[in-house]
């Protein structure tokens, strides 16, 4: 028989695997637990809702058996099974969307900690087991089906499948554990302690019993005095959901242990929430933060969801209703007793009961998130540092509808320290006459912090909030305000400061209105108008825009496909209380044509100090140049 290869992601992956980068070997006996569930699960659903006669709960058992002498570790199940494609599709290949991106990953191999990720990231479960295993052999008989294959393979160089003999349905997983070397006690994988403790510490909640032949002692009946060996077959978990078990009973390690399990993670969540609730909708529910965004978060691969149990039975994997998208990280499932087995995904996208428990979720997340944000800032920072963007993107593409829900979420740096602030803490620390929230946008806070056009305010005490990712604006703007405060943009028309400054530049702009406009003349449509500046402290220009679109607003909308571009309406605002104010009277008085040259100069400085690309660098250094000569 021809030996197969494995495909060339799988051959990687089980290269790294088996040089054990992962250092937990353990976990392959809860991966395979997990299969051996699953594959119960969808029989068992599948009996429920095509009405199987002759399938009765009860009889569903996952067995593991122990050869010390022949070194082998088996699982089995009386699930599903698979059929010789399945056998190939399945175990040959990591049928996953990821595998592609997987394999760009791992080139960067020496990052082991990372490697950790992609594996825990495609749920490889099956092949884990060549951690602990040399050999392995599935067999496996689909339901339904009268033929049962064999599948076997010694790790990298391929398996092969071939027809056999096999009673019942299921699968039969027969692991033959390494020998033991310097590093590894491999054997420990063959003492029943090990495997009852591990069964305890990951797969308890199993909802099928895990059953196991155990040799126990005891006093023997005819004489007290003399122990015997005897053996019974043991349940070695207590199958109750941990979903359905009171919070009491439950460490923070049973909910980490379990979320790294059923959501293929291997760091402990930021948060975990678990829900009981009766009412309007009732359902139990355990939601997961987790504590680093998902390599593919912000892309269009990013599926959100939770898992969906009615009455125990897992419905569904990746339930969308049952999540807003702001909250997509959000990892978890449901179940309610409330659902029918029967539904269709059609049905359950209009189902009431769902649309209630979804806006029950929401809920709980949102005041989850506030009480880390008050009393765990910390990992509430981490939670934004991952996850805000999408806040922000909540607030922007529901047209502010889900304000009230997000708008207190929001972290901001700012130039009153280097932390982040919220807008409440922002009006906390307003100035008496302050009437406006001031933002400025840039690249970063340290970029920001030098801009000119916050100069003035910051002067005045004003706080201003550093916007950084290109959202921000876009976000402000469908706010609108906070408490009633309006957000004002540092490079925006109005400032609106009242005092004796602003009231001279408008003085002034008036007196000087005829050299102004000279000068809006020399830079044509470069710019929409040129006015004394009333927020420029030391530095003598600067670019700000008027109307709708914001520079900012002009930098993201164009860098985005498409070939509508938007124009932000400049205005190149020069400081009157600089000595180039004069001098540029001056010049208008006696030299026009130098005032003119001045005038681009003075443009491209601003741009320059904006950060805009200039039109011309190469006109603009030879005017220098000419200047200097
Ligand atoms: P995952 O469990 O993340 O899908 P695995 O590598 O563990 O990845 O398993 C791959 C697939 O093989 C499973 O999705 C399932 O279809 C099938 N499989 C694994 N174990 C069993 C089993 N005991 N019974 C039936 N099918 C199984």
């Amino acid at each position: 028989m021809r030996k197969k290869a494995f495909k060339a992601e799988s051959k990687r992956l089980l290269e790294l695997m088996i040089n054990s980068i992962y250092t937990h070997k353990e976990i392959f006996l809860r991966e395979l637990i997990s299969n051996a569930s699953d594959a119960i699960d969808k029989l068992y659903y599948h009996s429920l809702k095509d009405g199987i006669s002759g399938l009765a709960r009860e009889q569903f058992e996952i067995n593991i058996d122990i050869d010390s002498q022949a070194r082998t570790l088996t699982i089995s199940d009386n699930g599903i099974g698979m059929t010789a494609e399945e056998l190939e599709n399945n175990l040959g290949t990591i049928a996953k969307s990821g595998s592609l991106s997987f394999k760009n990953d791992a080139d960067h191999s020496d990052e082991a900690a990372e490697d950790i990720d992609i594996i825990g990231q495609f749920g490889v479960g099956f092949y884990s087991a060549f951690m602990v295993a040399d050999h392995i052999e599935v067999t496996s008989r689909a339901f339904g089906s009268d033929t049962a294959n064999l599948w076997k393979s010694d790790g990298v160089d391929g398996y092969t499948i071939e027809p056999c003999d096999m009673d019942g349905h299921g699968t039969i997983i027969k692991l033959s554990i390494k020998p033991d070397s310097e590093e590894e006690d491999y054997g420990r994988f063959l003492e029943q302690y090990t495997i009852e403790s591990l069964v305890r510490k990951y797969s308890d909640y199993i909802r099928y019993p895990i059953k196991m032949e155990r040799t126990k002692t005891r006093a023997k009946a005819d004489n007290e005095e003399e122990i015997e060996e005897y053996t019974e077959v043991d349940t070695l978990n207590s199958m109750v959901p941990i979903w359905k078990r009171s919070k009491s009973e439950l460490t923070e390690e049973d909910y980490n242990n379990f979320y790294k399990e059923k959501f293929f993670d291997f760091t402990d969540p930021l948060r975990s929430i678990h829900i009981a609730t009766e009412g309007t909708a009732t359902f139990n529910a355990l939601l997961y933060i987790p504590s680093k965004a998902p390599y593919n978060y912000y892309t269009r691969d990013y599926e959100k969801g939770l898992k969906l149990y009615a009455n125990g039975v897992l419905i569904m994997d990746m339930c969308k209703d049952l999540i807003p998208d702001c909250f997509s990280f959000v990892k978890g499932l449901v179940d309610s007793q409330d659902l029918s087995l029967n539904i269709s995904r059609e049905l359950l996208q209009h189902d009431r009961q769902l649309k209630l428990i979804a806006t029950s979720l929401e809920k709980k997340i949102k005041a989850e998130l506030k009480k880390m944000l008050e009393n765990d800032r910390e990992n509430y920072e981490k939670v934004f540092a991952n996850f805000g963007l999408q806040f922000k993107y909540g607030i922007y593409s529901s047209y502010g509808r889900d304000k009230e829900l997000l708008s207190d979420l929001l972290l901001f740096r700012s130039s009153n320290s280097d932390g982040m602030t919220t807008f409440a803490e922002y009006c906390e620390r307003m100035r008496e006459n302050q009437k406006y929230i001031y933002y400025a946008c840039g690249e970063s806070a340290e970029r920001i912090a030098r801009m000119p056009q916050i100069e003035r305010l910051l002067s005045k005490g004003y706080e201003v909030l550093y916007l950084t990712d290109d959202i921000d604006e876009f976000t402000f703007r469908v706010l609108n305000e906070w408490d009633g405060k309006e957000f004002r943009s540092a490079s925006g028309d109005d400032l609106g400061i009242e005092d004796d400054d602003t009231a001279s530049t408008e003085q002034l702009e008036k007196d000087n209105a005829e050299m102004l406009s000279f000068i809006k003349d020399s830079l044509g449509d470069k710019v929409a108008k040129v006015r004394p500046s009333n927020r420029l402290m030391s530095c003598p220009v600067c670019i700000t825009a008027d109307g709708m679109v914001s520079l900012e607003m002009e930098r993201v909308l164009n860098a985005a496909p498409g070939d509508q571009k938007v124009k932000a309406e400049r205005v190149l605002e020069i400081n009157a209380s600089h000595p180039i104010f004069e001098k540029l009277s001056a010049l208008y008085e006696n030299d026009q044509a130098k005032l003119s040259k001045y005038a681009k100069l003075l443009y491209n400085q601003a741009l320059l100090i904006e950060d805009l690309p200039l039109d011309d660098p190469l006109e603009f250094a030879s005017s220098i140049c000419d200047l200097m000569v």
